[in-house]
């Protein structure tokens, strides 16, 4: 729900502020429609049903997957396509993959976001309202801002968003941001705003190889990133999640495993999560099980921690970088 439009709604009638909160608490826990929000004067829910959607977006499809995974589309306002996804987990966890832009403005080699045209930032209220669609499904208690756009880019309103998250049900302990490395987005949240969590998407250890798969690489180079969270893990004494793409042949061979080991020691401030490729239609193709085990256990005996990310919703497209992709086509 667009909450500005429904401060101005109020104060344009003379209306308390405090009315914002009172809807906003009902959205939180779920509700879909002002009918439901039982302490607002039934005159009121009716005014405000006839002028306010619920939502920013509208549902334009949606899809569940043999593991349990959930995804949406939806479109925005101006038809903008946007993608969310709810991964079930076995030990109960429920967890949310967002998208903070419709398309995105970096080129990722092997990205299906970064072939498609970027559109623009979303606002805070079609952040929120991603999460809010699930919400109103089942209670949900993690976040990732790994489906499309790049979230540092869109920092103002992904940092509202994660304020907003813990209403909902997601502590910021359990909210991760996702980021190709925009180093002025990283060193902000460094010392500002909530206590998330933070992932960098390395998918190389050398500026060479990075920059071919990464353009964004030429701006913001290895060194300085990776410094970066460093010092991140310093101030927010919480290791950073280094995310690494396997792909067949690129950047899978045991002497890039060293030379990720290398960069990343001798201090243990990361966690290294593998992933596993999800063919995008181009030149890729993921490492095999082999390649990703070899690489894991050279990483384990160079002191690194390092785990093989499980891939949720393969049968409907819900795989990290998949999103929107197809519909936007
Ligand atoms: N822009 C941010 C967040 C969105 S992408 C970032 O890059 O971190 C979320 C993750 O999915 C990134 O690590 C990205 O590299 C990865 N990804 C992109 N395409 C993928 C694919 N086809 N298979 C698996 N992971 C992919």
């Amino acid at each position: 729900m667009d909450l500005n439009a429904l401060d101005t709604y109020l104060s344009e009638h003379d209306l308390p502020s405090w009315r914002t909160d009172q809807v906003w608490e009902w959205l939180a826990r779920g509700a879909g429609s002002f009918d439901e929000m039982s302490n607002l004067p039934a005159g009121l829910r009716a005014e405000l049903a006839a002028r306010l959607p619920i939502s920013t977006l509208e549902v334009d499809a949606s899809a569940k997957s043999v593991d349990g995974t959930e995804k949406a589309l939806f479109l925005t306002g101006d038809r903008r396509p946007v993608e969310a996804v709810l991964m079930r987990y076995r030990d109960g966890r429920r967890s949310l993959c967002l998208s903070s832009q419709s398309g995105c403005p970096l080129t990722c080699t092997f990205c299906a976001t970064g072939t498609m045209k970027f559109g623009r930032n979303l606002t805070e209220s079609e952040i929120l309202d991603q999460a809010l669609h699930f919400r109103r499904i089942e209670p949900v208690n993690h976040a990732v801002f790994m489906g499309m756009g790049e979230p540092m880019m869109n920092l103002d309103n992904v940092l509202a968003v994660c304020e907003r998250l813990p209403g909902i049900g997601i502590a910021n302990s359990h909210t991760t941001i996702s980021t190709v490395g925009w180093l002025p987005g990283i060193q902000r949240v460094i010392t500002e705003g909530p206590a998330v969590r933070l992932a960098l998407s390395l998918h190389a250890p050398n500026d060479e190889l990075r920059s071919k798969i990464m353009p964004v690489n030429e701006r913001y180079p290895i060194a300085d990133v990776v410094g970066a969270c460093r010092e991140w893990r310093q101030v927010r004494k919480r290791k950073v999640f280094i995310e690494y793409l396997m792909l067949d042949g690129v950047n899978d061979s045991r002497e890039l495993a060293h030379e990720l080991a290398d960069l990343l020691l001798p201090k243990n401030d990361f966690k290294v999560n593998l992933i596993p490729y999800n063919p995008s239609g181009n030149e890729y193709q993921g490492s095999s099980r082999e390649a990703i085990e070899r690489f894991r256990s050279t990483l384990m005996n160079r002191g690194i921690h390092a785990t093989v990310r499980l891939t949720r919703g393969r049968d409907i497209d819900a795989a990290c970088g998949q999103l929107a992709a197809r519909a936007a086509a």
